[in-house]
């Protein structure tokens, strides 16, 4: 059995009620794997012809409509929730919950957060089934649990870009599950709080204040050397809800006011190689996903910067007010 539920039923009704003749596939890298069993399931079971798309998918801000415009009647996005952009295909996401079981995990998990009584509970896509579970163990053990909401995603969720769902939660403790440190990361710096993540695929339960500290001396050192940067590239990308360029041509005017020279440098996908060309340019600020200046910074040798920390550069704010950069879903058509 797949560690995924990956729902066929639905997408089989959905795709004989919309009477689609193409449909589209997109996967995030860790279920690309289930790509050609699903297709052939689609085929197998209806009348459509399949098309998998072979880019690399990272999240809901990234459904490759534009892309597939005009090819597929409907397009199915696995792995991730909808976000409030306007897609333009029809479109149906399959969460693809996790088969995991966490009943011997949450055990463990009291003696960890024993001496709290009051405990913010969050999650991503995979493991949103989860909460109410959890949230029910922790109660019948004497815990308040509180789940904070937000308008760019579901109750208890955050997403790598978007924290709001926990932002002011008035608790002593943030129980996170998933897998990865970008998450729990985001969550502990956009808190004040004490985070326990618990991997429910390793059964592992950390917290994240040493994490938390490493990054931190990791972006102060990036911050510290683009301090004598005077050529900077904006990075912009395509992607439909990765796409901030009113905020790049803001950070292009500031960075000029100072006394620097800014380029925008619009892309689909920003990896190392797209930015070889540009040797000129000293450091880089990234207003597309709020992941990449962070998670990837190793591979990159020029300061690869969040607008945020541009700020800091530029003394308009104070590193101790330092904060992961997040896009605002809800607020990009107003
Ligand atoms: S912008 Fe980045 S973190 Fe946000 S949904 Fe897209 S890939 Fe995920």
């Amino acid at each position: 059995m797949s560690m995924y539920d990956m729902d066929l039923d639905r997408v089989i009704r959905k795709i004989n009620s919309k009477d689609a003749q193409i449909v589209g596939l997109q996967f995030p890298e860790g279920l690309k794997m289930q790509a050609i069993k699903i297709a052939r399931q689609i085929e197998d079971e209806t009348d459509a012809t399949v098309i998998i798309s072979g880019d690399p998918c990272f999240g809901a801000c990234d459904v490759s409509d534009w892309k597939m415009k005009g090819s597929v009647d409907l397009i199915v996005h696995y792995g991730h929730t909808p976000l409030p952009l306007k897609y333009e295909i029809p479109t149906l996401f399959i969460e693809a919950f996790s088969n995991i079981d966490i009943k011997k995990d949450l055990e463990k998990c009291l003696d960890e957060i024993k001496g709290y009584s009051r405990i913010g509970l969050v999650t991503t896509t995979q493991h949103l089934h989860l909460l109410n579970e959890t949230k029910d163990f922790l109660e019948d053990n004497g815990k308040e649990v509180i789940l904070g909401s937000s308008p760019s995603t579901r109750k208890g969720q955050v997403l790598g870009c978007n924290f709001s769902s926990i932002k002011d939660l008035d608790v002593e403790v943030i129980l996170f599950i998933g897998s990865g440190n970008f998450h729990p990361l985001g969550i502990r710096l956009f808190s004040n709080v004490p985070v326990l993540a618990l991997d429910p695929y390793n059964s592992e339960i950390r917290s994240m204040d040493e994490y938390a500290d490493r990054i931190l001396r990791i972006r102060f050192a990036r911050i510290t050397k683009a301090r004598s940067a005077k050529k900077w590239g904006i990075i912009v990308s395509s992607k439909e809800g990765q796409y901030r360029m009113a905020l790049a041509r803001q950070l292009k005017k500031t960075l000029e006011d100072n006394g620097m020279e800014a380029y925008i440098i619009l892309a689909d996908n920003i990896n190392p190689d797209i930015l070889l060309p540009y040797f000129e340019l000293e450091a880089f600020v990234v207003s597309a996903c709020p992941r990449i200046a962070i998670d990837d910074s190793q591979m990159y040798k020029k300061p690869l910067l969040t607008p945020q920390e541009l700020e800091i550069v530029l003394n308009k704010r104070e590193w101790e007010n330092y904060q992961l950069d997040e896009i605002l879903f809800h607020e990009r058509y107003k």
